[in-house]
């Protein structure tokens, strides 16, 4: 692994007149250049790293340990159409139904049609794909992993797929994935990963507004590097870079039962939207029905099971219920299955539902789930005989930074990539597997557009004169703001409460300066999220979130760190500061996926409403407009948001 530090020594240094504002301060003392900045080491921001070209010096940031990361979790595979009897149009057709009706067609395509080149590359990475014929290679190194070609992979089927459609490493594609990129960037020179470093914010400047292309916009920015946590030394550092690709993953983990691991909070959406970025369809998450429900345990039971056979039973009646649900049974689509499993739970005072798969052969099942048959057995089930106890789990964001294709974001410089975007390709409920294609997908094409965008800039940068019109003019003529048809704005509004009127009201639930427990607040939001914010939701369950979301806001800024965080007005510089930080930027993120889920007024995919049962009529993506006002104080985000009934009532004359 590359040393922490070593990015220090960079080949660029950018002029003091591109330095962003925000960082000119004194505690910016630790000053990083590079060239591009990768916020993420999953698969998305592996991608990105390995496919850039060699002479640009990158820096990859993980907030934890590498392999803490959704990529290195992944099970099942990675979709791409690569049978004979496949095709790209039928594999986007199986997205389309999967969205229903909120894919963005022209990004479906793209991404789904760039398929098999992913795959081949991951191949050619050195990934150990099951193969149709194991005997076909003497898969003994990397090297030889690396001769693969696409038509030599197994394929499995997933739930929603027409037919088998999944490339997959035995039943943990992830970390055969993720060891195999991981092993190339360490070797490469040009690439620094940096783990335990936290990206807190990114760094803008602004374009001048009279530049035509941003006539409507007068904050128009572009992005520069990211404030960041250095948790190995405890210090803030600023990079300073000439793009960043925000690869940070998805937001799971503010659920209480969730697949993805604890970095996954979200982060990147909050950054990108507090630099200026949309954000679209926060309220579609997507629960995934089988995940293992011993204790806490967030480990999954791949959908492959299902693909291979696996049947859903109620413990208690001994029915396979799903047969009752849906004419695809347990291969129905992640949101119907899901809301199945939960009704059965809910129905029959269960906590979970067993998935079988002990009518299938033992040596099948070993061969081709060796991961989760012995995770299992050392937890006392050997399913090859009894079944498997399971319970929906929060597990994919659908919705996210609003990107194009190529992932480039609605701010020059800034782009995205993975779970952290939103490009359309999901809708309002994902296709199984479509989501690891995503990122080494987006990830490529952004290798493909950044080294112009760079090179636009670094020229520009070379000339002394007018170097800031120059740098505005470049930035200009090689950036496309993403576009959405289609789209319904989430209105944001101030506060429904004040806090005086909190006062009055509701003592008793407020919290002292000194009682306001951060990691209690932390557990209780994430009750909070997946009791009135999960499968199913309704106006009423999503009203109660958001005041308690509020009174725990007001609680934290009655707190000393509050106090000192609304004065200072700076990121944090110490890992209390932090904790508060990352607490407020969660709830603050809470509040605009159930503002976005409470404005939608149907449902749809993985969203479904109590009192909205049916689909509207145009299907629409729900979009966050960027935050305006710069970030003054960090609780203020989701102190300006907040619903009243008046709005309410505006809202449903809106969309009637
Ligand atoms: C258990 C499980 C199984 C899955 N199975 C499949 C599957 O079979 N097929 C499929 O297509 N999809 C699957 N998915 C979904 C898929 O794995 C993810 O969507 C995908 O891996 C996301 O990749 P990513 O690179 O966007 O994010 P991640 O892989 O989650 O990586 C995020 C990175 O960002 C870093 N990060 C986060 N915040 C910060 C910050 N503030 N500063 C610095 N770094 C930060 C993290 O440390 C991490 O390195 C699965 C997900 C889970 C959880």
């Amino acid at each position: 692994m590359s040393q922490p530090h070593s990015a220090n020594q960079t080949r660029t240094t950018i002029p003091d007149n591109c330095i962003p504002d925000n960082c000119r301060s004194s505690r910016m003392s630790h000053i990083v250049n590079t060239d591009v900045l990768i916020i993420g080491a999953g698969l998305a921001g592996l991608s990105t790293a390995l496919s850039l070209p060699k002479s640009l010096n990158i820096t990859v940031l993980s907030k934890a340990a590498l392999e803490v990361c959704s990529s290195h979790y992944a099970q099942g595979g990675i979709a791409a159409s690569l049978d004979k009897d496949d095709s790209v149009s039928d594999h986007v057709a199986d997205t389309l139904v999967a969205g229903a009706g909120l894919c963005t067609p022209d990004n479906t395509a793209s991404i789904l049609g760039a398929g098999q080149q992913a795959v081949q590359w991951l191949c050619a990475q050195g990934v150990p794909f099951t193969q149709n014929s194991p005997n076909a290679l003497d898969n003994t190194s990397a090297q030889e992993f690396s001769q693969l070609q696409t038509s030599d992979l197994h394929l499995t089927k997933e739930g929603g797929h027409g037919c088998r459609r999944v490339a997959h490493a035995d039943d943990a594609t992830g970390r055969h994935v993720m060891d195999a990129l991981t092993i190339k960037a360490q070797a490469a020179t040009n690439i620094t990963i940096l783990p335990y470093h936290e990206a807190l914010e990114l760094l803008t400047l602004p374009i001048a507004s009279s530049q035509p292309f941003f006539t409507n916009n007068s904050d128009a920015k572009y992005c520069r590097g990211a404030l960041v946590f250095d948790h190995i030394n405890g210090r803030p550092l600023t990079f300073h870079s000439r793009a960043v690709v925000l690869a940070s993953g998805g937001l799971g983990q503010l659920f209480k039962r969730a697949s993805a691991p604890n970095v996954c909070v979200g982060d990147g959406v909050m950054m990108a939207w507090q630099a200026g970025c949309r954000l679209a369809n926060l309220e579609f998450i997507q629960f995934h029905p089988t995940g293992l429900a011993l204790d806490d345990s967030s480990f999954l039971i791949s959908e492959a099971l299902r693909g291979e056979g696996g049947r859903l039973y109620c413990p208690k009646t001994g029915v396979r219920f799903m047969l009752d649900v849906d004419a695809r049974a347990e291969l129905a689509p992640r949101d119907i299955v899901a809301r199945a499993i939960a009704a059965q739970i809910d129905n029959n005072g269960l906590g979970y539902v067993h998935l079988d798969v002990s009518h299938l052969p033992a040596d099948f099942v070993k061969a081709h789930f060796p991961q989760i048959y012995q995770t299992l057995l050392t937890l006392g089930i050997d399913i090859t005989t009894d079944p498997i106890p399971v319970a929906p789990t929060a597990h994919y964001s659908c919705g996210g930074v609003v990107t194009d294709a190529n992932g480039l974001t609605d701010v020059p410089g800034l782009y995205a990539a993975g779970e952290v975007a939103y490009t359309g390709l999901h809708g309002a409920n994902r296709l199984a597997s479509n989501s690891l294609l995503e990122c080494v997908v987006v990830g490529r094409n952004i290798a493909d557009h950044l080294p112009q965008y760079v090179t636009r800039l670094a020229n520009a940068e070379k000339m002394n004169n007018d170097a800031y019109r120059d740098i505005n003019q470049s930035v200009i003529e090689s950036w496309s703001v993403p576009t959405l048809t289609d789209a319904q704005s989430i209105i944001l509004t101030d506060t429904l409460f004040t806090a005086s009127e909190y006062d009055n009201d509701d003592k008793d639930d407020k919290l002292s300066g000194a009682e306001a427990d951060m990691t209690k607040i932390t557990a209780a939001l994430k009750v909070l999220m997946t009791t009135n914010m999960g499968i199913t939701r309704s106006a009423g369950q999503l009203e109660q979130a958001l005041t308690q979301i509020q009174k725990w806001q007001v609680s934290l800024a009655s707190t000393e760190l509050g106090q000192q965080n609304i004065i200072k007005n700076d990121s944090p510089t110490n890992i209390h500061e932090l904790a508060y930080f990352q607490l407020t930027r969660q709830l603050a993120l809470a509040t605009l996926i159930i503002q976005s889920a409470y404005q939608r007024m149907e449902s749809r995919g993985g969203h479904y409403r109590h009192d909205y049962p049916k689909l509207s009529d145009i299907p629409r993506a729900s979009v966050v407009e960027p935050q305006r006002e710069p970030y003054q104080q960090h609780i203020s985000a989701a102190q300006s948001i907040n619903i009243s009934k008046t709005l309410n009532n505006m809202w449903k004359t809106l969309i009637a």
